[in-house]
């Protein structure tokens, strides 16, 4: 069902973990397969300089969010802010179509993350 490289994201996700006083904070959830996922951002000079996340979920949403916080460390709050599922789908090499859904969770909590800094 999934590729070699999101089964080596699910196995051993990288950038996971919880963050103390985060620039952004962003949390978002889905009612298909039940995943939920908290994203943390550190930003410095308008670069995301660390980010971490937690995801309760399916494999695909853990290799979504494994790749896409790979994507968005470096990059500027725009750059970043542009990253779309397909992007993060793509790079992951493909999803079932069904599990489509889970990779915009990553998406999602990405950009209510980068809400959260822009309001403060
Ligand atoms: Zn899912």
């Amino acid at each position: 069902m999934y590729n070699e490289k999101v089964l080596q994201h699910f196995k051993d996700p990288h950038n996971v973990g919880t963050m103390e006083n985060p620039d952004g904070y962003g949390e978002v959830g889905s009612s298909e397969c039940g995943d939920t996922m908290k994203m943390y951002i550190k930003v410095d000079d308008n670069k995301i300089t660390d980010i971490k996340y937690q995801t309760y979920g399916c494999c695909a949403a853990i290799a979504s969010s494994s790749i896409a916080t790979d994507m968005a460390l470096g990059k500027t709050i725009e750059e970043a802010q542009a990253m779309s599922k397909m992007d993060i789908v793509q790079e992951l090499g493909g999803l079932p179509e069904k599990k489509i859904h889970c990779s915009l969770l990553a998406e999602d909590a990405l950009k209510e993350a980068i809400k959260d800094y822009k309001s403060k």
